[in-house]
């Protein structure tokens, strides 16, 4: 019953690899979820995958 509208989290699925196209930057170089600014990087069949370090969230490039 204590459910509220948490307007600050959004939910992003940390499980799933986002297309920036689709879900491009809100901040540049920001993490969509967090906020964070480090994240790691590789490159899956041909695509750059970029990984926030503080929550997960995957979004390719
Ligand atoms: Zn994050």
């Amino acid at each position: 019953m204590s459910e509220e509208n948490k307007s600050d989290s959004k939910q992003y699925d940390t499980s799933i690899i986002y297309d920036y196209k689709e879900y491009p930057d809100i901040r540049s170089g920001r993490c969509d979820n967090c906020g964070h600014s480090h994240f790691k990087s590789r490159v899956k069949d041909y695509e750059f995958i970029r990984e926030c370090r503080n929550c997960g969230m995957k979004k390719s490039i």
